[in-house]
């Protein structure tokens, strides 16, 4: 397989050759990895690629050239510190010797603090967090509003895992040698170039900037009459920053267990998406919507899309009707604007059990369903939640099947 991608390959193929090859970053694809793993020096990775900040790590998602004297190797990336070259010489079933000249080292009985040591095998040379022996993210390049899904595995069993996406924690789960995280970008999301910033145990913290799409948001302006006009901004808040409790508490481990579902099936049309950006009855733009729309008929009925807790079911003054699940690792889903509630807070929910039925209550300007879906207390697009299949990668990463949608009458 080859990792090359050469430019130009349309054109000609003599141009395609003269192409220096490029590389897309992944996580562990540090300056020092790519330079053993391509057996060229890191000043030169530094000098094709003058346009990255050489004190950070390359940015997951973007591209670099890579010499033409590229040539891969395979193998493992070991980091000096964590023990002395005679262990890793016993890890490995190497002499110590062949680890020394494999690695330009005087001998190995001198102690090798600061190099990293290149070790042959088969593999894929990454420089992972310390103690992480494999690392894959749910999207090399995500755009802002989506769900971010880290998962991979652990040298020791029952490691703890602390992780951080732009200052923002994220939800972690694991069994044995295996873990799974996610966490949550607002429509608001700035996006660039935030740090992933990864931590086992005690080792040290590992970090490596990841890249974000630009993306394109609806506007929407909206007309409040009688009723709806009348709820004003302290009523939002208040009824927000109740719910921000509910949100913010973080049950462990998955409750879902197949794909999410659409938690409606008949309605007219989809009347909003995720993250449009809302003008009230000619204001500035400063809010955005926080879930999806179904257009229905009143009495539509809406289902659970996936397995979880019922932690709130009643009558909200700026919701209406309003049935929120808590479906572990810090996700939740909610249905508003409902005529009907059938669920209780506490009750276990399976896919397709009926929340309740479609309405106007609240703010609202006619019979919708509005879905919303948050991670770690921040609202996600659901329809992009659904087509990544995060869902089932998440489970996968902890070793737990993962089956489609389940039908709905
Ligand atoms: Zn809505």
């Amino acid at each position: 397989m080859s990792l090359f991608l050469f430019l130009g390959l349309a054109t000609s193929e003599r141009a395609a050759i003269a192409q220096p090859p490029t590389y897309t970053i992944l996580p562990g694809d540090t300056w020092v990895a790519l330079a053993m793993r391509f057996n060229v020096e890191e000043n030169e990775l530094h000098r094709l690629n003058p346009h990255f900040n050489t004190s950070r790590q390359p940015t997951i998602g973007t591209s670099i050239t890579l010499p033409d004297n590229a040539a891969e190797r395979s193998g493992r990336m070991v980091r000096p510190g964590s023990e002395s070259t005679l262990s890793t010489a016993v890890r490995f079933q190497l002499s110590p010797w062949a680890i020394a000249a494999l690695n330009r080292l005087e001998s190995p009985y001198r102690p090798n603090l600061y190099r990293p040591l290149f070790i042959p095998g088969d593999g894929t040379i990454r420089d992972f967090p310390p103690g992480i022996d494999s690392l894959e993210l749910s999207v090399t390049s995500p755009d802002p509003g989506q769900a971010l899904g880290i998962r991979g595995t652990t040298i020791d069993e029952n490691a703890t895992i602390i992780a951080r996406m732009d200052g923002l924690p994220v939800s972690i789960a694991g069994t044995s040698n295996r873990f799974v995280g996610v966490v949550g970008t607002g429509a608001f999301y700035a996006g660039g170039e935030p740090e992933l910033i990864i931590q086992v145990d005690d080792h040290p913290a590992w970090s490596q900037p990841w890249g974000f799409a630009e993306r394109e948001w609806d506007y929407q302006e909206l007309t409040l009459t009688g009723e709806a006009a009348e709820i004003d901004q302290q009523s939002r808040d208040e009824e927000r920053a109740r719910l921000r409790e509910l949100w913010t508490h973080i049950t462990p481990n998955p409750q879902w267990t197949d794909r999410f579902s659409t938690p409606i099936n008949d309605f007219l049309s989809v009347t909003a998406n995720y993250g449009a950006r809302r003008s009230y009855n000619g204001g500035p733009y400063l809010t955005y919507h926080e879930g999806i729309d179904f257009s229905a008929y009143a009495g539509t009925p809406v289902f659970a899309p996936a397995a979880g807790t019922v932690v709130l079911a009643e009558r909200l003054y700026v919701r209406g009707g309003a049935v929120i699940l808590d479906h572990g690792l810090g996700i939740y889903s909610g249905y508003y604007h409902l005529s009907a509630v059938h669920v209780t807070s506490g009750q276990t929910v399976q896919p397709g059990t009926i929340l309740g039925e479609v309405g106007t209550t609240g703010l609202s300007t006619g019979n919708h369903l509005h879905w919303d879906v948050l991670v770690n207390g921040i609202w996600v697009d659901p329809a992009a939640w659904q087509e990544q299949g995060i869902d089932c990668w998440l489970l996968e990463g902890l070793g737990s099947p993962c089956s489609p949608p389940a039908p709905t009458e």
